[in-house]
């Protein structure tokens, strides 16, 4: 063997997995069990006590789930990772461990649809109060935060537009704050941005997406960086303070630069229970083994069809950070330079019925809520992910009436041209 680390490539193959010690099986068996024998009496009480790590029931860990979180944490350069049932799990478990009722955090008003809910209206009845910042705007992040303020959730590239965050300077700004960077990493994936470099704290995943890649499994995970110190301030005292339910263990000081995910684990999963099932874990694992394969290809054909649309006299704009022409294009070229990724909107000069009626004459594309698939989709976000906002807010996330957001799968890129330029003439 030499010395050298292995390449990105390498790691989405191997990360976190070895042959079966038992069976030599060399594909990730699926751990489908509920529930794992305890050595003796003195292992149980070692592992309940957080004095050993094994597994207890699978609820709180599995080993094919430990294969996938290794597998991300390598991917992404963190220190530990968390899987659970779904990315908005993952968002739930993540700032159980930050807020305490009425505490705030602030995030990047352009965002996933599922995510403006779920801060906006679940979040609220914990107390936990979302401040929306504008990602075009960096000073509006300094200028929200308060002294109640625990964190900052921004994407990477961000629904629905694929714009791309200025991920350094918001990270300047949480650190000036004393508080924590979130970034969901779910459009980019690892193999174009890893937020961890760029001074993220903790990334999250919908792995539903681009990391699972065949549109067939739900899970989310939750990345540590160990980059933050979670006892300086007194502000995190789930992370800080003794665990009643440990006997008083502090978790920082016990666990140090993996602290947040064993708080994840230990605290959000055990009692929230999102627990991600090990089938799914497999599927999710298999996955993202070809996902710099995958994720390139997305990316070409993407590239692609932005430029045939660009250039197509029913469309009057295209928002894809991939285009020299974009206003996200130097961004792009900084955090993602193998490509702008697969996901990103256009306007109809029809404006609303245009963009029903181009959905619904697609035939290769499939109209569904959903990216991130080898398949190709489509969706009109005003009158589907993004109806619950008001015109204004609509407008504002990048959701117009006229807007048509696409999902650029792996199939050959002249097949595609050839649906859209029959759709948009019908
Ligand atoms: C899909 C998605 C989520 C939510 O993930 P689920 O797995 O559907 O719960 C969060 N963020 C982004 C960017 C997404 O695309």
């Amino acid at each position: 063997m030499s010395d050298r680390l292995p390449g990105f490539s390498t790691l989405a193959v191997h990360a976190g997995a070895q042959p079966d010690p038992t069976t030599g099986a060399r594909a990730t068996p699926i751990y489908q069990t509920t529930s794992f024998v305890f050595n003796d009496a003195d292992h149980a009480a070692s592992l309940f006590g957080l004095q050993a790590f094994g597994n207890i029931y699978t609820r709180i860990g599995n080993p094919t789930n430990a294969v996938l979180e290794e597998r991300v944490a390598a991917l992404e350069g963190g220190t530990a990772a968390l899987a659970v049932a779904s990315g908005h799990a993952a968002q739930v478990v993540v700032m159980q461990q930050l807020l305490q009722p009425g505490d705030e955090f602030i995030a990047a008003r352009k965002l996933y649809g599922g995510s403006i809910n779920q801060f906006t209206h679940s979040f609220k009845s914990f107390g936990w109060n979302v401040v929306w910042a504008d990602p075009d705007d960096i000073a509006s992040f300094e200028r929200a935060i308060t002294p109640r303020t625990k964190a900052i959730f921004i994407e990477s590239i961000a629904n629905p537009g694929g714009s791309i965050t200025d991920i350094e300077a918001i990270s300047t700004i949480a650190r000036k704050a004393g508080v924590p960077l979130i970034v969901d990493n779910t459009l980019a994936s690892p193999y174009l941005i890893r937020p961890i470099d760029h001074g993220a704290d903790i990334v999250v995943h919908s792995l539903t997406k681009f990391l699972g890649g065949h549109g067939n499994s739900i899970g989310g995970i939750i990345v540590d960086a160990g980059t933050f110190d979670w006892s300086k301030a007194g502000k995190y005292p789930m992370l800080s303070e003794p665990r009643p339910e440990y006997h008083g263990i502090k978790l920082h000081e016990t666990f140090g630069n993996f602290a947040f995910a064993i708080a994840c684990r230990v605290l959000g999963l055990r009692d929230l229970g999102p627990a991600l099932s090990p089938f799914n874990a497999f599927l999710i694992l298999t996955g993202i083994e070809t996902l710099p394969l995958r994720m390139q290809k997305h990316c070409d054909n993407a590239k692609t069809i932005a430029e045939y649309l660009a250039g197509h006299p029913a469309v009057s704009s295209v928002s894809y950070a991939g285009l020299a022409s974009d206003k996200y294009n130097a961004l792009a070229r900084k955090y993602s330079p193998k490509g702008a990724g697969a996901v990103f909107t256009f306007s109809l000069k029809g404006g609303y019925d245009a963009g029903v009626s181009l959905v619904s004459n697609l035939k290769l594309f499939s109209h569904l809520a959903n990216v991130g698939d080898t398949r190709s989709l489509v969706i009109h976000p005003a009158s589907t992910t993004h109806s619950q906002l008001d015109d204004a807010a609509k407008v504002k996330s990048g959701a117009g009436p006229d807007v048509v957001r696409l999902s650029i799968g792996i199939e050959d890129k002249e097949d595609l041209i050839a649906d859209l330029e029959q759709a948009l003439t019908a």
